[in-house]
């Protein structure tokens, strides 16, 4: 995950999170996209889709992310939808992959 998104951006998502930024989310199973409302540090809100990828078996990585703000791209707003998962579940969502059930038990 580190390898798409600088540690700025990253910590700046971490930030976020634990302020509860995120408003509003859901799972959507089909596209295996996480999709969130934020309430970003200007004032406004942004809605980030954070899409997974199959790893193999029943696990979920991390595959890319979208956002309607300026950086449109993996920016704060979808790390913070994934810290928000993170904090859920102490296994590393980025690394080797949570089990999907799990992650969908988790989202719901
Ligand atoms: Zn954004």
């Amino acid at each position: 995950m580190l390898a798409v998104v600088d540690n700025r951006s990253y910590a700046r998502g971490v930030r976020y999170a634990e302020q509860h930024a995120v408003v509003r989310m859901h799972w959507d199973d089909p596209e295996n996209a996480r999709a969130g409302t934020v309430h970003g540090r200007d004032g406004d809100f942004y809605q980030p889709v954070a899409y997974f990828r199959e790893l193999g078996g029943a696990s979920l990585g991390f595959a890319k992310g979208k956002c309607d703000c300026p950086v449109s791209f993996n920016c704060e707003h979808v790390l913070t939808t994934m810290q928000e998962v993170k904090m859920m579940d102490e296994g590393n969502l980025f690394g080797a992959g949570l089990n999907a059930e799990r992650i969908r038990e988790l989202l719901t």
